[in-house]
């Protein structure tokens, strides 16, 4: 039987979840091909670029030394837009760099560089290469098709991004709703170093990461971010797809109208531009979960929906990691048991759902559903806050009022509701 397979594993894409997987299966000493469509890792692949990275030093565990990463993120700034103020919650804490939770990195630099942990380790690592179809044989999965080339293996990781052709063609889920998809459209832009710590407060080696909710998507469901790296920002907005589609705006010129938001363009100014993408992004939460495993086949990563938008952080990577580290786990033991089939790979559902990854999607279901349908976040909320802080600090030489009637008289103004605003808290703090 051993000579009918080329490889233990193959795993079909090369970004995080694929290179983390690929790396554990080679570390228990299995034999792994990585097959990446990109010509180079990371060159198909987008992220904004915050990286919760603590699960990485599980499975590298030098890795924020090691690895290319840009900053270590100390400050999150929240920040309400509108189209003449910005209402801020700036929260800096040395803390979140001891140890440190979240880097900014730039996929360019970190997909090669976890694909050559890969090569090191033995995995046989083919860019520039598309999987076409999975082979079936008597109802089990046993390899895949590029091109003229078929590859067999024991067992064949989907980690092929949201899009998840091979989940497709495996029956496990159809073509996604646009209800639980996004798209992201990013610029990176280099300002020099020195610009980047100036404009951004930053000492050293910190990180800043910005969430922006309101004007910057022109009232679409979604937000903006802005990140700082060594010498550059990555900047874009990611707008629910379904949103963006009624609003009848592009998003190439809502990311250009944010870029250009007079509270923003100072932060770019004289900058270069170095790289422009759109990519779509996962955003149905635990809704869009389906089947992960079938008769030789494990599906991880963006491919299994594991994505989290709660408005305070995007989180896809750090999820991605966590699915391979649960995935190997379960196809190193079937592995050893020589057990391919879906009864024994169903223990990588409870594997992950027992993990902090589980349990996170379970937490913030909710917020797919609140960021989608709450419209007033994307505009009455953030002029509320601003009309109150007009209100306290434009002193006209008219009397003073306390905040709570200056608050008050913000809210008259605002088209929501006492009702409706007490609901949009609540559900919130549901949400959230
Ligand atoms: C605009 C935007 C901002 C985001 N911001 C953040 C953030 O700040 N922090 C965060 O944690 N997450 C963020 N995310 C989410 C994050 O990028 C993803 O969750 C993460 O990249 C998922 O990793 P993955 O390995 O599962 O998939 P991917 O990184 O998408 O990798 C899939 C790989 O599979 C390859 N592939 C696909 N089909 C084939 C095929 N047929 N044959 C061979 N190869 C194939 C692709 O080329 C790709 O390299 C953001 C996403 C977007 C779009």
């Amino acid at each position: 039987m051993a000579e009918e397979y080329d490889f233990d594993v193959i795993v079909v894409g090369g970004g995080i979840s694929g290179s983390v997987c690929a790396y554990s299966l080679a570390k228990e000493g299995h034999e792994v091909l990585l097959i990446e469509r990109g010509v180079e890792p990371g060159s198909k692949n987008l992220s904004g670029g915050i990286f919760y990275s603590r699960v990485m030093e599980q499975v590298f565990p030098n890795f924020t030394d090691e690895a290319p990463v840009e900053r270590v993120i100390t400050r999150n700034t929240l920040s309400f837009m509108n189209e003449e103020s910005v209402v801020n919650v700036d929260y800096w804490d040395k803390r979140l760099a001891q140890p440190i939770n979240a880097v900014s990195v730039l996929r360019a630099k970190l997909d090669p560089w976890l694909t050559e942990q890969c090569e090191d380790l033995g995995v046989t690592v083919m860019p520039g290469i598309k999987v076409d179809e999975l082979i079936s044989e008597d109802g089990h999965f046993v390899g895949v098709r590029a091109g003229d080339e078929s590859l067999r293996a024991r067992i064949v990781v989907a980690a092929d991004g949201v899009n998840s052709f091979l989940s497709q063609y495996a029956g496990i889920r159809g073509k996604e709703p646009a209800s639980h998809l996004g798209v992201g459209v990013k610029s990176v832009i280099r300002i020099g170093e020195e610009k980047v710590k100036e404009r951004f407060n930053l000492s050293d080696n910190e990180g800043a990461a910005y969430a922006i909710v309101g004007d910057c998507t022109q009232g679409v469901a979604g937000g903006g971010f802005m990140y700082t790296n060594k010498d550059s920002i990555s900047i874009g907005v990611v707008m629910m797809l379904e949103d963006l589609k009624q609003s009848g705006l592009a998003s190439a010129d809502i990311h250009d109208h944010f870029l250009t938001h007079p509270f923003i363009a100072p932060f770019l100014q004289d900058g270069e531009l170095l790289e422009y993408g759109c990519h779509l992004v996962a955003e149905g939460g635990k809704a869009m979960q389906h089947d992960l495993v079938r008769n030789g086949l494990v599906v991880i990563g963006d491919a299994a929906g594991f994505t989290l938008n709660t408005g305070l952080t995007v989180r896809g990577m750090d999820l991605a990691a966590q699915s391979a580290v649960c995935a190997s786990k379960v196809i190193s033991s079937a592995l050893a048991a020589e057990d391919y089939s879906q009864a024994k790979l169903e223990a990588y559902v409870s594997e992950y759902e027992q993990s902090w990854l589980g349990k996170d999607m379970e937490t913030f279901q909710r917020a797919p559903h609140f960021l989608e349908t709450t419209k007033e976040m994307y505009g009455d909320v953030g002029k509320l806050l601003a009309d109150t802080f007009f209100g306290v600090y434009n002193l006209d030489l008219t009397p003073r009022k306390r905040i709570l009637p200056v608050a008050w008289g913000a809210f008259k103004k605002s088209k929501m509701s006492m009702v409706r605003l007490v609901k949009i808290a609540i559900n919130a703090v549901r949400a959230m």
